[in-house]
């Protein structure tokens, strides 16, 4: 029944992280994957996350009983207030829709399967953009489009392209944005550029649907980080946030994460949102009856003592300011070893990864001369840079860009 089935091509990311395994290599070095390093290139449990298990351990009430569909109503309401503020307006009017979901990507599954249901035109999403969100649309059996982003010269944010694409998109599409710390480029628009988005997507009835995996990450600070959201909230836009704790609370495995849908202010707009949450519901039902419930035990207990957010946020200053510090090390020594080129780009981006602008034949250089592994796209996990091993990584390219 099943003898006909190819193989399917292995993810390009899983795949890098497989042969870096194999590499005997002293010096190899894996920049592919999307997870915090430590100085030693060891993976990362924030001390509070290991504060917050520990309590969560001593609870004699907690137990293993099935959530609602939706998820924990508290849980919900606390993970609101840290995306769209603890004083938002929306979150005072009850006119937010919030579920628990399967971290980030089980957010973006359940939004798609959502918009199917209720809108159904393409989404248009970033070039370049996450690969997964072309697999979660093409899995949805939605249609997704393009819009400009990335100025491959001046390695810069092609903003008059961006916002000529969504001007010529036809009126009620669905525009698919990150938050913050964009995943390719580390390039994010500015608040004035934002503003010209808003705009744009206000004036051609535009649905946004925003992705937000690095709050936190971007500048160390979790308000900043979700300024773009809170500011289209503002301008009263209707609006979908995906929101993970994967990266900010190293939780990756653990899958945490929710779906916001913000109902624009009007009479009703709070039964409005308490039947889209229904719905919200309803579709997790079908696809995995309800969401995991240990790691949003975690982030909540976090999120709910004011002592363990104050930490938490100084544990993800360490994260994001140690990759800022590589940041500056690698441009640095780029720039002493006179590497052709322009290399202020690297320092310049923010998040988690940077957009070298290699060549793929470059890349595949540094794989396999030097170890070094990232993805073909010439895109850097800057976590997965340490002081060990910069400088390695620094001469690699110096040599690859010069042969
Ligand atoms: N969105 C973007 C842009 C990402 O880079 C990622 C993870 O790499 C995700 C969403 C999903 O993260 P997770 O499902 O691990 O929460």
């Amino acid at each position: 029944r099943f003898a006909t089935l190819e193989p399917q091509p292995k993810d390009p990311i899983f795949a890098l992280v497989d042969l870096y395994q194999k590499d005997e290599n002293p010096n190899k070095i894996n920049i592919s994957v999307g997870a915090y390093r430590d100085e030693n290139g060891k993976p990362y449990v924030l001390p509070v996350v290991k504060k917050a298990k520990q309590i969560l351990l001593n609870d004699p009430n907690a137990n293993h009983e099935y959530n609602p569909m939706t998820g924990v109503d508290s849980f919900c309401h606390n993970a609101a207030k840290v995306i769209l503020g603890k004083d938002s307006p929306a979150i005072a009017e009850e006119r937010v829709a919030t579920i628990q979901t399967v971290a980030g990507t089980g957010a973006l599954k359940i939004a798609c399967e959502f918009l199917k249901q209720t809108k159904n035109t393409p989404i248009y999403i970033s070039n370049p953009t996450w690969a997964n969100h072309k697999a979660i649309i093409e899995n949805t059996d939605l249609e997704w489009k393009e819009y400009s982003y990335w100025n491959q010269e001046n390695r810069n944010l092609n903003i008059e392209g961006l916002l000529e694409d969504l001007n010529n998109a036809p009126d009620n599409s669905t525009i698919l944005l990150h938050a913050c710390a964009h995943n390719p480029t580390g390039t994010d628009p500015t608040r004035e550029q934002w503003k010209r988005i808003c705009e744009v997507i206000k004036k051609k009835n535009h649905f946004t649907f925003f992705d937000c995996a690095y709050q936190g990450f971007a500048s160390g600070d979790l308000d900043n980080d979700a300024w773009a959201i809170r500011y289209f909230i503002e301008q009263g836009l209707e609006l979908i946030v995906c929101q993970s704790f994967s990266k900010n609370m190293g939780l990756y495995s653990e899958r945490a994460g929710y779906i916001h849908i913000v109902i624009k202010p009007s009479e009703n707009a709070s039964v409005i949102a308490k039947n889209v949450r229904s719905h919200l519901g309803g579709i997790t039902r079908a696809i995995l009856s309800n969401a995991p419930n240990f790691a949003v035990r975690v982030v909540d207990i976090i999120l709910s003592d004011p002592e363990l957010y104050k930490e938490w946020n100084e544990n993800m200053k360490v994260m994001s300011g140690r990759i800022q510090k590589m940041r500056k090390m690698a441009r640095d020594k780029f720039v002493e070893l006179k590497t052709p080129g322009t290399w202020d780009h690297i320092q310049q981006q923010i998040g988690m990864f940077s957009y070298t602008g290699l060549t793929v034949k470059q890349v595949e250089c540094l794989i396999e001369k030097f170890s070094i592994y990232m993805t073909k796209n010439g895109r850097m996990s800057v976590a997965g840079l340490n002081e060990k091993n910069v400088e390695y990584f620094v001469k690699s390219v110096d040599w690859v860009v010069r042969n």
